[in-house]
């Protein structure tokens, strides 16, 4: 089969995506739609360049499967416990929060407790 260069044409940085995943490369996928074009003319399938995993490559599973890989109990207890600290620390740096005030960088800086007037 004849190579082709559409993809090293498109690019705006003028590296060769063949050769694999480069530094230079700014994701901006002009290389993925020249090489759809060209293999739609010519009856091949779509995505010989495609955004996926080092593991989908590998064969280790299909492309179908990144997201049941993505979605597993400890990605999910991880998002979980950071939304949490998040959301607790968003809510403590709100105003009228009774706890923001209490929180100061070295004891020097510690403003005074306010009093009621
Ligand atoms: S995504 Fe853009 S910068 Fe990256 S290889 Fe393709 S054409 Fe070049």
């Amino acid at each position: 089969m004849r190579r082709l260069r559409v993809c090293v044409q498109v690019c705006p940085t003028g590296i060769d995506i063949r050769n694999g995943l480069q530094y230079e490369c700014i994701g901006c996928a002009a290389c993925i739609d020249g090489c759809d074009q060209i293999m739609d003319k010519m009856g091949y399938p779509r995505g010989l360049i495609r955004y996926t995993t080092e593991n989908v490559v590998k064969g280790k599973y299909p492309d179908s499967g990144i997201i049941k890989h993505i979605l597993r109990p400890r990605t999910i207890i991880y998002t979980a416990l950071l939304t949490v600290i998040a959301a607790a620390f968003v809510t403590a740096l709100l105003p009228g929060c009774r706890y923001a005030s209490t929180w100061c960088v070295t004891a020097r800086r510690c403003p005074k407790k306010r009093t009621k007037a």
